[in-house]
């Protein structure tokens, strides 16, 4: 029977009632029993999951999408992001596989030239490798553009590398004292050599860019910018989102759990949600720093007071207990070969339990940065101390990244109710960062257990997948290839793949339980969210080293079509 026959003896408010949207001839996992071909959608909720045969029976004057075969899913969450940065880093030249100066000189002229007003040029993702073993100089970008400040940051945004330009604009060329753990890195001549560590010898480059440094907003700093941004920043500031939520509605995001945060940025996105530009539903936490007294978790309190809607709502804590293994500080229960320093904790261990107690019996959500296995297991530690002060309490903490684990702490994931939030493109399998060489920045048995998501989703763990945008790209289906095939690497990395399904539902299902929120969306069934990607292929049909590919042809949030291939 045709749509139309079907419509003719219907009154017309009825067959307005029906359905604003039907998505029909599809291959669609609900995550909820069997899988189903089609899907209606009223008011922002799912209505009906069936055969085409009876959704297209309730299609009325509803918008027709056909999936033409192609995976229906939930829409996807990415459980850990830095929207701002990551939208900031799309207007940026991005250096992503540019290896020598003569690549670099080929990306960065037309770059030049195309940005004439630009009082210093500005690059991401550049490549730790990009001149080999030597450390990148002033000199190398010099080579590139030597008449105009020129800086990239590397991906995982803990170094800055500038040209002489930058370093005469930023003040830097004669050297500066920026606190411990930050260095402006000084050659023979006296001068600094270009490599700037860390955020305090940096900001004063990127504070030259056209968004001022607010591209690193809420991530270092954490508190509320002072004095507050005015309307002009502000503005600036939205569009920069934005564009960083229509980038991720094409790839078929319809929620974010953002890592930084602070009232500004809850300000900025419930503005943009009246405003109608706010394309996926956002959690933004509160982040407190180590330097910061516990007493100020309360201000996570007043945040998730102020913040509960279902497109912006505040419910977490975010802290750092470590760095990277890079810059080797990632805090490690060994010392990194061929040194004597195993790197130390941002929080004391007292420190760490008291802000977790503090906010574990207001209720709220706790996640932690922790790469190291001595981070981990301190981070551990502090949830098991805050379960004994507080008694067990469904509280869904979180550890993210977890590149590295003791096997003896594998099994405590599952007891203390911690879940385990890793990315696969951040682990050498997931073919975006190369893999360590056995022994060099960390040792054999360690790699063992690294990036384990399998070993420790076998023992139990609640495990969730996200990007940590712009570390890496926030596109999902390489991250879902990454995990689901994964590169050949040396044997002494185990086997972490992972059934595409069991992937699919980690970036979905149960990134909606980690909210809170398995109850109203990451399945589809009547009722819940209308949330929604269809994707240009069947998913299960294609060779999984093939994944990376897919796209989504149509994103839906809440009902509203948010992109559209
Ligand atoms: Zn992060």
């Amino acid at each position: 029977m045709a749509v139309g026959e079907l419509c003719l003896g219907l009154p017309i408010y009825m067959e307005k009632q029906m359905s604003d949207i039907v998505i029909l001839n599809g291959r669609v996992i609900t995550f909820d029993g069997p899988d189903a071909e089609a899907i209606a959608i009223k008011d922002g909720k799912v209505t009906a999951v069936g055969s085409t045969a009876e959704i297209r029976e309730m299609a009325g004057s509803a918008q027709v999408i056909d999936a033409q075969g192609g995976t229906v899913m939930p829409g996807f969450i990415d459980s850990h992001v830095h929207l701002f940065g990551g939208a900031a880093e799309l207007d940026f030249l991005n250096l992503t596989g540019v290896i020598g100066v003569e690549a670099l000189t080929a990306v960065a002229r037309p770059y030049s030239a195309a940005r004439p007003d630009d009082k210093l040029l500005f690059a991401c993702s550049i490549d730790y490798a990009l001149i080999g073993d030597r450390s990148i100089t002033r000199h190398d970008l010099d080579a590139a553009i030597p008449d105009r400040p020129f800086a990239a940051s590397t991906a995982d945004h803990h170094t800055v590398y500038a040209n002489t330009k930058a370093l005469e604009l930023a003040g830097l060329l004669h050297g500066a004292d920026c606190g411990t753990g930050s260095e402006v890195v000084m050659g023979k001549d006296g001068l600094a050599t270009g490599e700037l560590l860390e955020a305090a010898a940096f900001m004063p480059v990127l504070e030259m860019t056209h968004l001022g440094g607010r591209e690193m907003l809420g991530m270092t700093t954490g508190a509320d910018p002072i004095p507050a941004p005015d309307a002009k920043t502000r503005a600036i500031d939205k569009g920069v989102i934005a564009n960083g939520y229509k980038h991720c509605a094409m790839h078929g995001i319809t929620s974010l759990h953002n890592m930084d945060g602070n009232f500004y940025q809850l300000e900025l996105l419930a503005e943009m949600e009246a405003e109608g530009t706010l394309l996926c539903r956002t959690e933004i936490p509160m982040h407190l720093k180590h330097t910061d007294p516990v007493e100020r978790v309360d201000e996570a309190a007043e945040m998730r007071a102020k913040y509960s809607g279902d497109m912006v709502w505040s419910n977490r804590v975010k802290m750092f207990m470590d760095g990277v293994i890079d810059s080797k500080t990632a805090y490690m229960l060994e010392n990194y070969p061929n040194t004597d320093s195993r790197s130390e904790p941002l929080f004391s261990a007292e420190h760490f339990n008291e802000a977790a107690i503090r906010a574990d019996a207001m209720g709220l959500q706790i996640a932690v940065h922790a790469i190291g296995d001595a981070a981990v297991r301190q981070t551990l530690d502090g949830y098991e101390a805050a379960q004994k002060a507080n008694g067990v309490r469904d509280s869904r903490h979180r550890i993210e990244h977890i590149e590295t684990i003791h096997p003896s702490d594998i099994p405590r994931f599952k007891p203390l109710g911690v879940v385990a939030s890793m990315q696969p493109l951040h682990s050498p399998r997931g073919g975006f960062f190369p893999a360590y060489e056995s022994g060099d920045i960390i040792h054999p048995h360690q790699i063992e257990t690294a990036f384990a998501w399998k070993t420790l989703r076998d023992a139990g763990a609640a495990l969730i997948f996200s990007t940590d945008w712009p570390v890496v790209p926030v596109d999902v289906m390489p991250t879902i290839q990454g995990a689901v095939a994964g590169v050949e690497l040396p044997s002494v990395w185990l086997d972490q793949r992972l059934p595409l399904r069991e992937v699919l539902a980690a970036y979905t299902r149960d990134n909606a339980w980690v909210e809170f929120n398995e109850h109203r969306k990451g399945r589809l069934r009547v009722g819940m969210m209308a949330d929604v990607v269809v994707m240009d292929a069947d998913l299960d049909a294609m060779p999984i080293d093939q994944l990376g590919s897919a796209m989504p042809a149509v994103t839906i949030c809440g009902g509203r079509i948010t992109f559209e291939a």
